[in-house]
């Protein structure tokens, strides 16, 4: 079909909000208050922190704040990929922390089985199917990647299956595929809304006060207590917790360290019984290619197909605004690159269209840390994998807060920051460049030029 024609009805909206299960807010925040635990920002980050707070010590009142809705930003736009990788995937893990790896992959592992865990014991439905992900190959030189891939996980024990073209092709039948490398027990597929819509509710059961459509605008410290002020309110808090994404941060330090990065989506209509049997997938597993720029997609519960990624839009200036989250350009891109993989779909048109914002830092896997005196913790810079990693950054901000030496804690990934970008105006021109560099590495067999092999060299990068 032309991609113009098949975006032609599709709404300017992310599907997963636009359901008749998203809740009424809870009320703003009005008058003052005090509170053991503040906790700002009702994403994932947010909403894991102050539930398993509540987990942990059921005595301590916590108060969570959200700006506008919960889950409207990233945590509600997203693909719905919960990984178990803490490191945006094993190889960026494996360059940053070899000594850690191993440590790594274990604890993400556990953290996706205890997400599994939560939901069933809190009753959370949101579609949670643990049907792997399975890396493919496009281009002869994305083979050769995926294979030296398998042998490092072959090294580090870990279940991943190679797929030959055919096997490949058996799982998920595309005519562009030549390779694939599964990973069976690494991820999961979830709706995220209803996920945070659930979170918000085990929240509100297990007594954590949450106020909807309350910014933060400003933080003040008395030496004793952090006060929190809103438009109508402000809470006073023993201890606070930032969840707030690449959202101007109430913290200066931390806007050298994450950018906005703007990333793109669509959702087809439900796939008919034949379409879908056009194309297999009977493991209904997470689907991604392997170039720098890469898509991502999947099968919904009602078979409808979410087809995201490849253009990482960096706006210059750095700013998060509401009109960056429709782009035409990428949309047609997308619903192009839809019909070269699978043409047996052709007629297959789409709902929704939209973007959301991610928080990219130069190392892709999130940072935390601690400010006014240990009374404070932030974890950001998920760099587009927070779905399952928020929870394992929610449990080491509640370690830091507790001031206890965890596993976690000692961790050097937990310890060390990012690299800082460069401030502007150099930062935009800085990264125009090298996401052009990516681009051209994808069009010359994943060839990487003296720019990229220079960030490499020094354990930076841009990712989405
Ligand atoms: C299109 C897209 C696709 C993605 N796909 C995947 C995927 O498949 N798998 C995956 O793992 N990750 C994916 N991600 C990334 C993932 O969605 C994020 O890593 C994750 O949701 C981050 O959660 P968060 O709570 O840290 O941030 P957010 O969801 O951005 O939440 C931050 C919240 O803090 C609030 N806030 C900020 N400042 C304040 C303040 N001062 N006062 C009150 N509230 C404040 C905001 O309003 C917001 O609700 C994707 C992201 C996008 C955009």
């Amino acid at each position: 079909m032309d991609p113009l024609k098949a975006l032609a009805d599709a709404e300017r909206k992310p599907y997963w909000l636009d359901s008749p299960a998203r809740p009424e807010p809870q009320e703003r925040l009005t008058g003052k208050t005090v509170a053991d635990l503040a906790v700002v920002g009702g994403g994932f980050s947010g909403l894991w922190t102050a539930l398993m707070a509540k987990e942990r010590d059921p005595s301590l009142d916590v108060v969570l704040l959200e700006g506008r809705r919960i889950g409207w930003a990233a945590t509600g736009r997203n693909g719905g990929f919960c990984m178990a990788t803490l490191t945006h995937g094993l190889a960026n893990g494996l360059e940053r922390w070899p000594e850690e790896i191993e440590r790594l992959e274990r604890m993400g592992v556990e953290n996706l089985d205890e997400i599994e865990e939560t939901l069933r014991r809190h009753g959370i439905d949101c579609s949670f199917e643990r049907t792997g992900e399975v890396q493919v190959a496009t281009e002869p030189w994305q083979v050769e990647a995926l294979a030296e891939q398998h042998a490092i996980t072959s090294e580090l024990g870990l279940d991943y299956q190679p797929l030959d073209r055919e096997q490949v092709r058996a799982q998920i039948d595309s005519p562009t595929y030549l390779a694939g490398l599964w990973d069976r027990k690494g991820c999961a597929m979830l709706d995220p809304a209803r996920l945070a819509w659930g979170l918000r509710e085990a929240c509100l059961r297990l007594g954590v006060r949450v106020h909807e459509r309350s910014p933060v605008r400003a933080l003040h410290d008395d030496g004793t207590l952090l006060t929190l002020r809103t438009p109508h309110g402000e809470v006073a808090a023993r201890r606070v917790a930032l969840g707030t994404g690449v959202f101007p941060p109430l913290l200066r330090r931390l806007r050298h360290y994450v950018v906005p990065v703007y990333d793109y989506a669509l959702m087809t209509e439900p796939l008919s019984a034949d379409e879908l049997a056009s194309v297999g997938w009977h493991n209904r597993q997470g689907v991604g290619d392997g170039g720098n720029q890469f898509h991502y997609y999947r099968l919904t519960d009602d078979n409808r197909i979410l087809w995201g990624g490849w253009d990482a839009v960096y706006y210059n200036g750095g700013l998060v605004r509401p009109e960056y989250e429709q782009r035409d350009e990428t949309f047609v891109k997308l619903a192009e690159h839809f019909y070269d993989t699978f043409p047996q779909l052709g007629d297959v048109s789409f709902t929704h269209r939209w973007g959301g914002v991610i928080d990219t830092c130069s190392r892709f896997s999130a940072f935390y840390g601690r400010a006014h005196g240990g009374r404070l913790v932030y974890a950001t810079g998920y760099t587009g994998m927070g779905v399952g990693a928020t929870r394992f950054g929610a449990n080491v901000m509640l370690d830091l807060l507790s001031g206890e030496r965890t596993e976690r804690t000692e961790l050097r990934m937990v310890k060390e920051k990012p690299f800082p970008f460069p401030p502007e105006p150099v930062r935009s021109p800085v990264i125009q460049f090298t996401r052009w560099s990516i681009a051209q590495a994808d069009e010359h067999q994943g060839k990487r030029n003296l720019w990229l092999r220079a960030l490499d060299r020094m354990g930076l990068g841009f990712d989405s």
